[in-house]
C-alpha cells in the first residue's frame, strides 16, 4: 500500500493533506473507523484511526506507535551534476527507491544545463514532489530531501569532513577497492554531468575533502544517470540495503 507521510510530528489528532485525503477516501475508499499507517516528519510510524471525514478532508487520531523510524548506517548523499531534459527526474525517482538519504543537484563546469533563479525554484519544487511520490510508492519510512542546486566547490566545502566517493571516467582503480570503507558512516557519492568532470574539480575534491577516492565503473563510459544508479546500488548493497 502507498505510504502516507506528514510534514509535521504527530502529537495528536490531525488532518491529512488534500492529496493524501483524496487518495485515502476516493481512490482507496476508506471511511470513518478504518485504520491507516502514517509516518511523520521525524520518521515515527503510527497506526491511526479515521475519526472524521468531510467532503475530501480526513481527520485521523493516532492509536498506537508502530516504530520510531528506521535505523540507518549513516547518510548516503547523491551529489550529481545537472542533466538535460527530464533525466534528473528519473535519477531522483530511482535513487529514492534505492534508499538514498539526500540528493544534491550540482552545477558543474561541464554541465550543459544552467539554471537561473526562477527555473531553480520550479525544478526544486518538482524534484521534491518526485522524491515524495517515489517514497510513497516504494514504501520507505522517509522522504529524501532534494536540496537547492549547489556549485561544486560549495559542495566540497560544505561536506569536507565526509567521505567522498567519485566515479570518474578517467580512473582505472576498481570500485571494489573502496567497498570495505562504505559499509557505514556518512558518504557523498559524486557523479559528473553529461560532459564529465573537469580535471580541476577532481583536484579540488582530492585536496579539500578529508577522504576522497575516485573509482572506475568499468571500461565502458556510462550515461550519467546510469552511473548514478549503478554506483548507488553498489553502495546500498554494501550496506545491506539499509
Ligand atoms: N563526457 C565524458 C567522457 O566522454 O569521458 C563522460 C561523462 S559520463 C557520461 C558522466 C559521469 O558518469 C562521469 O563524470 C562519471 O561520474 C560517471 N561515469 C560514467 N562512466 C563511468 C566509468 N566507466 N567509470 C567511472 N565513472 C563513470
Amino acid at each position: 500500500m502507498r505510504k502516507i507521510f506528514t510534514d509535521f510530528p504527530i502529537k495528536g489528532t490531525f488532518a491529512l493533506s488534500a492529496d493524501d485525503a483524496h487518495h485515502v477516501l476516493v481512490v482507496l475508499r476508506h471511511t470513518v473507523g478504518d485504520r491507516l499507517r502514517v509516518t511523520d516528519s521525524e520518521g515515527a510510524t503510527y497506526e491511526c484511526l479515521i475519526t472524521a471525514m468531510e467532503g475530501h478532508a480526513a481527520v485521523l487520531t493516532p492509536v498506537q506507535k508502530i516504530s520510531d523510524g528506521s535505523i540507518r548506517n549513516g547518510e548516503v548523499i547523491l551529489a550529481a551534476g545537472l542533466l538535460k531534459g527530464d533525466k534528473f527526474d528519473w535519477v531522483i525517482q530511482k535513487a529514492t527507491e534505492l534508499g538514498v538519504s539526500r540528493i544534491i543537484p550540482v552545477q558543474m563546469r561541464h554541465c550543459v544545463v544552467k539554471l537561473n533563479e526562477a527555473r531553480r525554484r520550479g525544478r526544486w519544487e518538482r524534484w521534491n514532489r518526485i522524491a515524495a511520490e517515489a517514497a510513497k510508492q516504494c514504501g520507505r519510512d522517509d522522504i529524501p530531501p532534494v536540496e537547492d542546486v549547489m556549485d561544486f566547490p560549495a559542495l566540497v566545502q560544505t561536506y569536507q569532513s565526509r567521505r567522498f566517493v567519485i566515479p570518474y571516467e578517467r580512473e582505472t582503480a576498481p570500485f571494489h577497492a573502496v567497498c570495505q570503507d562504505l559499509h557505514h558512516g556518512d558518504l557523498v557519492l559524486c557523479i559528473g554531468p553529461e560532459g564529465g568532470f573537469a580535471e580541476e574539480e577532481i583536484q579540488y575534491a582530492s585536496t579539500h575533502a578529508s577522504w576522497c577516492h575516485t573509482v572506475s565503473l568499468g571500461p565502458r563510459i556510462l550515461r550519467a544517470e546510469t552511473a548514478s544508479l549503478a554506483a548507488l546500488a553498489i553502495i546500498m548493497y554494501e550496506r545491506g540495503f539499509k
